[in-house]
């Protein structure tokens, strides 16, 4: 197409994308009569060149259209929805969707899966025998009203162009640019329709965003395109250099969201999932603001409200959900090779070592092990003497445990002085 080999060298060059270049390019790319080497040459353009904030914008109205957009409004009233960058043992969502619902207001969100190092909310879920994440949409709706929370997997039939988009990225070595993350998360959050949002941008070791600015301009070209829909948009940056609570690995990792839902489990998990709520309840109809949404959440949890809404939550999406009963895979152990201080644990190197356990994917259509995983036994800052246990991986076959347990050992500096604490919630905008 010489229209598009036309778009390709303007790009090369420097130049700036028109919307009607934008749309016809994403039309063509989604409909199949763009051929995929002319997509990931143009992709690999704008990882080269950036796309400019109009261009952003473009881009994601672009992906919106591909698609449909879901109407939410017969629940006459606001939606929230939340979305991580992608992290290691991220399991924020699996306990803010009912503490949501617990303080009153309605959470429904659509999902994705896990892939690479990163962990997704679709296979936690299924952990739980029984969960299903696909639902009609009468039947999502019907479960927001009647209970408040609800997590279904991305519809075939929004954003359709994200999925032929995001699969070309994976493969060219063209996901890491601002723009195209940008629109690739907030088409998505448009066209799924809630009412507002709240953005944990995960920066550090084992996310996309390596240090602070950088997640601030993705942060900025997400409250941008927010705006331009009307969708009020937060972002709150939060620490990925470690991973996120003790346990990586999808069914560990619902029983320690859990235990923060019962007001126990990690406090780093806990600090994340309140900071969240207290900026994403004011949003809600509720008139709350944030000191009292915070409030009115840390009761949720420490009444126990919040864990009764996850079993209602897990029930009706058809989950058996029976903590304490699931039986653990054999373990490999990783002991500290001196005395001293934990000084770091590389998330990045945790979320692969989960990930050879059977916890995660190489390819998208890798069958994941819900039980495989790791947990974290000491955690940075913790003293160690030497061969004490660091962290244990869970694996079906002992092959995979050994080298899962290597790649665990390289994750862990040990060194001399106990290092400064650092916050997970590292800023806010919005
Ligand atoms: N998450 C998304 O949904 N899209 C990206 O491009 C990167 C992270």
């Amino acid at each position: 197409m010489d229209f598009v080999n036309d778009v390709i060298a303007r790009k090369r060059d420097g130049g700036a994308l028109s919307a009607e270049h934008i749309h016809a390019f994403v039309r063509g790319a989604t409909d199949g009569s763009v051929p995929s080497y002319q997509a990931s040459a143009l992709l690999m353009a704008i990882v080269w060149r950036g796309l400019d904030d109009d261009e952003t914008v473009e881009l994601a109205r672009a992906i919106v259209e591909s698609g449909k957009t879901l109407d939410l409004s017969a629940l006459c009233r606001p939606v929230l929805d939340k979305h991580s960058s992608g992290g290691v043992g991220d399991k924020v969502t699996l306990v803010l969707a009912p503490l949501v619902a617990a303080c009153g207001a309605i959470f429904g969100k659509m999902s994705g899966r896990g892939l690479g190092h990163t962990g997704g909310t679709l296979d936690k879920l299924e952990s739980i025998p029984g969960f299903r994440v696909r639902l009609p949409q009468g039947e999502f709706l019907r479960q927001l009203e009647r209970i408040g929370v609800g997590v279904v997997g991305q519809s075939d039939r929004v954003a359709p162009a994200d999925k032929v988009l995001y699969a070309l990225r994976d493969v060219t070595g063209t996901v890491l640019n601002d723009g195209l993350i940008a629109a690739s998360i907030m088409a998505k959050k448009v066209a799924g329709g809630s009412s507002a949002l709240v953005l944990d941008l995960k920066v550090g070791r084992g996310a996309f965003m390596a240090d602070l600015p950088h997640a601030r301009n993705l942060g900025r070209l997400c409250r941008l395109i927010g705006a331009a829909y009307g969708r009020p948009t937060t972002c709150i940056y939060t620490a990925m250099d470690a991973p996120l609570g003790c346990a990586i690995g999808n069914r560990l990792e619902v029983e320690e969201a859990w235990r923060v839902l019962c007001g126990e489990g990690p406090d780093d998990v806990r600090e994340t999932v309140l900071t969240l709520a207290a900026a994403l309840l004011p949003l809600a109809d509720l008139g709350l603001d944030e000191a009292q949404a915070r409030r009115r959440a840390e009761a949720a949890l420490a009444e126990g409200r919040a864990a009764e809404h996850f079993e209602r939550w897990c029930y009706v999406q058809g989950g058996r959900w029976k903590p304490g009963e699931y039986p653990r895979l054999a373990a490999h152990e990783v002991g500290a090779p001196h005395a001293g201080f934990v000084s770091a644990i590389d998330a990045l190197a945790v979320g692969r070592a989960a990930q050879i356990s059977g916890a995660g994917r190489r390819t998208v259509d890798d069958a994941i092990d819900p039980a495989a995983g790791v947990i974290l036994q000491c955690r940075v800052g913790d003293a160690v003497g030497e061969g004490d246990l660091l962290a244990r991986v869970f694996a079906r076959d002992s092959r995979r445990r050994a080298q899962a347990r290597d790649a665990l050992a390289r994750a862990y500096t040990v060194g001399q002085s106990r290092p400064d604490s650092r916050p997970v919630v590292l800023a806010r905008e919005g």
